[in-house]
């Protein structure tokens, strides 16, 4: 399919995807105009095969996000910081979840000794600067495969942190106990693996449910997560 072809293709799926969605429920769109009230903000990997309103199973209206190559949070970056802001202390969401995922090709650059490029290889120093911090450990690792979804995972570990000491995020844990999610998205199977981060840790038994208008997620112990349709 030509670069055209992919673009009046996607058009044409839109109109009969806002076709089906209205005859399926009339309301929906004229009540997602009236606003939004996400309980998720999610920060993950702007991977193509992420669409975190797809893969959670929820809906339009259900997800606030922030997306970047190799989901890195920097304390500096105004871009997230915003995003951050806005959804913690305006929409007071109830979930933070930072994602990352396995065949991350941002993790895969970090752990090349070869430079990328362009401004690339500056945005990618935060996750450098975490291989060298755990390169012995990597360097354990024989499968590159491995090797990337360990990094992908040290990733989130060092972004969760920056999360846990942004004020904003400080301040709602205090006042109205937010709660900050570490995850990670298994591409090959579409599961979402819960890495226990965090201060909402590894969920006990009955797992945790976060609920979105149309849709909810159940955190589970073990780590896996699973999605429910209402
Ligand atoms: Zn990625």
């Amino acid at each position: 399919m030509g670069a055209e072809d992919a673009f009046s293709y996607a058009l044409s799926s839109n109109a009969a995807w806002a076709g089906y969605k209205n005859h399926q429920n009339p309301a929906f769109f004229p009540k997602l105009a009236t606003g939004q009230s996400p309980s998720i903000l999610w920060i993950g990997c702007s991977d193509s095969r992420v669409p975190e309103t797809t893969v959670l199973g929820l809906q339009p209206g259900d997800v606030f996000v922030h997306r970047n190559i190799a989901n890195i949070v920097s304390p500096t970056d105004i871009n997230i910081s915003a995003v951050v802001e806005y959804a913690v202390v305006y929409l007071k969401v109830k979930h933070v979840v930072l994602c990352g995922h396995t065949s991350c090709g941002g993790a895969a650059a970090a752990l090349g000794d070869s430079r990328v490029g362009g401004v690339l290889d500056t945005w990618l120093t935060p996750l450098k600067t975490v291989r060298h911090a755990h390169e012995a450990d990597l360097k354990n690792i024989e499968d590159a495969g491995k090797r990337g979804v360990r990094l992908a995972e040290l990733n989130v570990e060092a972004g969760v942190k920056v999360l846990m000491s942004n004020y904003v995020v400080e301040e709602a844990i205090k006042e109205r106990g937010l709660k900050v999610h570490g995850v990670l998205f298994d591409i090959a199977t579409g599961k979402i693996r819960d890495l226990g981060l965090g201060n909402a840790g590894m969920v006990g038994e009955d797992g945790e449910i976060v609920k979105g208008h149309h849709g909810m997620l159940v955190f589970k112990e073990g780590g896996v997560a699973a999605m429910t349709v209402q």
